[in-house]
């Protein structure tokens, strides 16, 4: 059923434009080079920032699958390679634990020349986003321990409200120009408190490097699927349908019953029924059984 390929040789000793000025090609390259023999460069003059960023001051384009693909479009352009790699993370609560924070990481490849676009993904809980309204430095570097300071850097703001650019101080990562950044604000503005929060461009913040990492190896788990019909690589999901029946009554939870992949070139569909599985759902899930 799972149709893997090891034959690499559309995408074998290519060159991959990464669009990042973040140094996420410290975990993206090496994967690259060892799997297909891919060399990914990073452009010099790519601002990746005008495409949004994590601080508000510059607002995201579109949602985040089409942010990461207008910045693979742009290094193409700007390069005239025709291979591009991009990612783009969003942070928001856990859909089911809304006290849990989650990083959702996307991993997005481009290939003109096949006219390819497959995408990796990683969700995880391993993240340290997080902020606080602070009165004192004191107060500033006792967040700061519980963030994983200074390896995890911070942003330094006066209030995330009514900001003004020159007044966000980003990548923070010493105890000493934390205190004084703080204490600058808190005076400058005669405010009872400044705003901090966790860096979270991918080189001021390891734990998101690593889910960057996670959701490349997805997307390299994606490229060898390969669709049953045409051989096309990146035969993904498209759709999940809810409608496990429970193991009692038989009647239809929301958990999930099938997965229905589909290829991008010939639109060939696999529907793969329980995918988890489980023909049956525990009576928990069940609207009736268990009210
Ligand atoms: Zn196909
Ligand atoms: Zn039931």
């Amino acid at each position: 059923m799972n149709h893997q390929t090891k034959d690499h040789s559309w995408l074998m000793n290519r060159t991959a434009v990464l669009a990042t000025m973040h140094q996420k090609e410290q975990v993206i390259a090496p994967l690259f080079a060892q799997e297909f023999g891919v060399k990914v460069i990073v452009p010099e003059n790519f601002n990746s920032d005008r495409f949004g960023t994590f601080t508000r001051d510059i607002p995201r384009v579109g949602n985040q699958l089409a942010a990461a693909r207008r910045k693979a479009e742009v290094v193409l352009e700007l390069t005239g390679e025709t291979l591009a790699l991009a990612s783009e993370g969003a942070f928001f609560p856990h859909p089911h634990l809304p006290f849990l924070a989650c990083d959702r990481e996307l991993v997005l490849l481009l290939d003109r020349v096949n006219n390819l676009e497959i995408v990796g993904e990683q969700l995880s809980t391993e993240t340290n986003y997080n902020h606080r309204y602070v009165k004192n430095s004191a107060e500033a570097l006792e967040f700061a321990q519980q963030i994983g300071f200074p390896e995890h850097s911070l942003v330094v703001m006066s209030d995330p409200d009514t900001n003004r650019q020159e007044e966000i101080f980003k990548g923070i990562n010493q105890p000493k120009t934390l205190i004084e950044i703080v204490d600058f604000l808190l005076q400058k503005n005669a405010q009872d408190t400044v705003y901090l929060e966790t860096d979270l461009r991918a080189m001021c913040n390891p734990t998101r490097m690593q889910v960057i990492k996670q959701a490349t190896l997805n997307l390299i788990q994606k490229i060898a699927q390969l669709c049953p019909q045409c051989g096309c690589p990146g035969f993904d999901q498209i759709e999940q349908k809810q409608g496990l029946p429970c193991a009692w009554c038989h009647f239809p939870t929301n958990l999930i019953l099938a997965e229905i992949h589909q290829c991008q070139k010939c639109q060939f569909q696999e529907t793969r029924i329980y995918p988890q599985g489980k023909k049956f759902a525990e009576p928990g899930y069940c609207l009736y059984c268990n009210p």
